[in-house]
């Protein structure tokens, strides 16, 4: 007797349990080592003895892979051509999201400035740089070189760059979507209401204003840091999306485990499903994989004194192709695929599974 996981099926193997996640159906489902260890001898075709004949059928029944009589050959379901991979010539590397940090000026003193864990903005402190157009438009060829299209730009308050409405116009010749990043304290000029915003709200106090100032926008997002529950949301504009985010480290909770369909299995298999083809480029020209590792690394790169393709590899070897099997605790875990873990989160402090024993906390 044969037993082979269904294509879409993958079996993910942890220290001490694993799990069978199927990319179709999106489904898991959570087993001890034995079983996991009786279908990883199936996997490679070995004959399996008539005794475990009844949890194999079992397996069947429910979906997850084929009972059979002779070995098969199985193809896996997979995103990536396989041929591409193992080409001489790798395809070029490219930038889909670029963060412009315009300026580090800013009209408020958040208290928490500094202090978040993934910052939608940030000032550090006795600096005033801004970018100029002139610093732009070399920084726009060389992203448009790599294939970006999208670009978030923010600050401190990117709306006090003082080049601000001739970058934003830069920016869309350029034919670049830009969404703007703001504490929604400024009224912004009529020319940017179709343009996407996205505003930090971070003291509950500020909401009336920023709905006067930005309630005729086309498409706002109110990511809300720790500031509003649920229910209040019903007093904002309702064509506005909103959004709950955390100033601090979050936490990593079975309950915030990730839908397992293909995209995002394979996006955290093969790559840093959060930091793969994104760059942050700061107002003195610093780069870093994201803005929330300006204070946690040095950066990796400056646009104004380095080649760009030693700022590429850099991302590339370091951040994008960093998966999450190379972190410490994460690796020997089986919901590595199905988590949010940042490579700059300390799972042993910030996770509540314990991949030894194989219990959620
Ligand atoms: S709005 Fe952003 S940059 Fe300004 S003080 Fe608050 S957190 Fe800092
Ligand atoms: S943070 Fe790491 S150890 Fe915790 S559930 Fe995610 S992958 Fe597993």
């Amino acid at each position: 007797m044969f037993f082979r996981l269904l294509p879409e099926v993958y079996l993910v193997v942890g220290k001490n349990k694993s799990l069978l996640q199927n990319l179709v159906l999106k489904k898991c489902v959570w087993i001890n080592s034995r079983l996991s260890d009786l279908i990883k001898k199936c996997e490679n075709n070995r004959p399996i003895p008539w005794e475990h004949f009844n949890i194999l059928k079992q397996l069947e029944t429910e979906g997850w892979g084929k009972v059979t009589d002779t070995p098969i050959f199985i193809d896996k379901l997979r995103l990536n051509n396989v041929f591409n991979e193992k080409k001489f010539h790798k395809d070029s590397p490219m930038i889909n999201f670029a963060t412009i940090k315009l300026t580090n000026n800013c009209n408020l003193s958040c208290d928490k400035c500094n202090h978040l864990f993934c910052p939608t903005c940030f000032k550090k402190s006795g600096e005033n740089s801004s970018f100029t157009l002139n610093k732009l438009k070399q920084l726009i060829y060389n992203l448009k070189f790599y294939g970006c299209k999208n670009i978030n730009v923010t600050g401190g308050e990117a709306y006090l760059c003082s080049d601000f409405l001739n970058i934003y116009e830069f920016i869309l010749e350029n034919e670049i979507n830009i969404i703007i990043n703001t504490n929604g304290l400024i009224k912004f000029k009529n020319v940017l209401f179709e343009t996407p915003i996205c505003i930090s709200l971070f003291d509950k106090s500020n909401l009336n204003k920023i709905i006067e100032n930005f309630k005729d926008f086309k498409t706002v997002i109110l990511l809300a840091f720790d500031v509003l529950k649920t229910k209040e949301k019903l007093k904002i504009p309702t064509q506005w999306t909103f959004r709950q985010a955390t100033q601090g480290e979050p936490y990593i909770h079975k309950n915030n485990l990730v839908n397992m369909d293909i995209n995002s299995f394979f996006a955290r298999k093969d790559k840093n499903y959060c930091l793969n083809n994104k760059i942050a480029i700061l107002e003195n020209g610093d780069v870093y994989p994201c803005l929330g590792a300006w204070k946690r690394i040095c950066a990796i790169g400056n646009i104004f004194y380095d080649d760009w393709n030693i700022i590429i590899k850099n991302l590339l070897q370091k951040y994008w192709l960093n998966n999450i099997d190379n972190k410490t605790k994460c690796k020997h875990c089986e919901f590595r695929y199905a988590c949010n873990s940042c490579v700059f989160l300390d799972s042993e402090k910030s996770c509540f599974y314990d991949v030894e024993v194989g219990q959620w906390k």
